[in-house]
């Protein structure tokens, strides 16, 4: 594989500091050596910082940065709209509003191939308010509503392209959701596979379902892991820690599932936070995860006989 790595120093989507380190983080932590371990070739294109976006003020007032959140969407969307087209983007965040760009880019480069794009949200979040219903300002909590043309971001943000069917997006992970963005999710065909249906059914069953369904469309597939996602256990270094997240088994056993698939062909990793780590311990939890993604095994054997497609 040839992996393309990009950093994006972006906090202006968060309410804390520190996410800016996060590409940094990544890169001490060997990011791209564990790639090349795997016989993957690596480029590092550096880091981008877009400028803010003319846009108007919002009528809804709590909303933080949005000029320069619109100015990242805008550059992110073109970036990886490039990266995307040939090898296989990493895009080291950096908040989650980043994903906002790098899907909108991404999803246009496959509407372009005439290709179906789908998208894995890994998140103890669903990220789904609208510019109307976020309540903490926080800009981190919208890009899923955007990326999939729900109403209300026309002439704040950049105009979408090529929006991403709600019916092609799965989250799984998810244990904290603002009453509006469970009544707007309801509405859409998105698949949510909450901490509680992890429980029930295991990782596995549901990751299933949801790659036979992208491999029957010969889609491609982006994946956006949130630190969040992960047990604070594990990873402390994030912003928005919520108790009760995926174990270090769960984790690894998805990101090994997901290479045995050969489906993917885009990855976020957002919202790190160096700041709040304990000795580089969360960045080198997400660098590990990238590289069972990326084929290296964790668990002692391959995962492939056993989960079928
Ligand atoms: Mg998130
Ligand atoms: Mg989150």
């Amino acid at each position: 594989m040839d992996c393309k790595l990009l950093g994006i120093p972006l906090q202006v989507g968060t309410g804390r500091r520190g996410c800016e380190m996060g590409p940094s983080a990544y890169r001490t932590a060997g990011l791209a050596e564990a790639l090349e371990e795997l016989g993957h070739s690596v480029s590092d294109l550096g880091d981008i910082k877009p400028e803010p976006l003319n846009v108007p003020d919002h009528p809804n007032s709590v909303l933080k940065y949005l000029q320069e959140n619109a100015g990242w969407i805008a550059g992110l969307t073109q970036a990886a709209y490039e990266m995307s087209a040939d090898g296989f983007p990493i895009f080291m965040g950096g908040d989650h509003m980043l994903a906002a760009g790098t899907v909108a880019g991404i999803s246009k480069r496959a509407k372009e191939e005439g290709r179906e794009q789908f998208v894995l949200w890994l998140d103890a979040h669903t990220d789904f308010h609208t510019l109307d219903s976020s309540d903490s300002g926080n800009l981190h909590g919208t890009p899923v509503a955007y990326y999939t043309g729900q109403k209300g971001f026309e002439g704040y943000f950049p105009e979408l392209e090529a929006p991403v069917s709600p019916a092609n997006v799965c989250m799984i992970g998810i244990r904290s959701v603002d009453p509006a963005e469970r009544k707007a999710i309801r509405e859409t065909d998105i698949t949510v596979y909450d901490m509680r249906l992890v429980d029930e059914y295991g990782v596995s069953a549901l990751l299933k379902r949801f790659l036979t369904k992208v491999k029957e469309a010969d889609g491609k597939l982006h994946v956006s892991l949130d630190v969040d996602f992960l047990d604070p256990s594990i990873a402390p270094a994030v912003g928005t820690t919520v108790p009760g997240g995926a174990t270090f088994r769960e984790a690894h056993l998805i990101m090994e599932m997901l290479h045995d698939s050969g489906l993917v062909t885009s990855l976020d990793l957002v919202e790190l936070n160096p700041f709040l780590d304990e000795r580089g311990r969360t960045a080198h939890m997400m660098v590990d995860l990238t590289a069972s993604l990326f084929g290296r095994n964790v668990m002692d054997r391959p995962t492939v006989e056993r989960f079928p497609l």
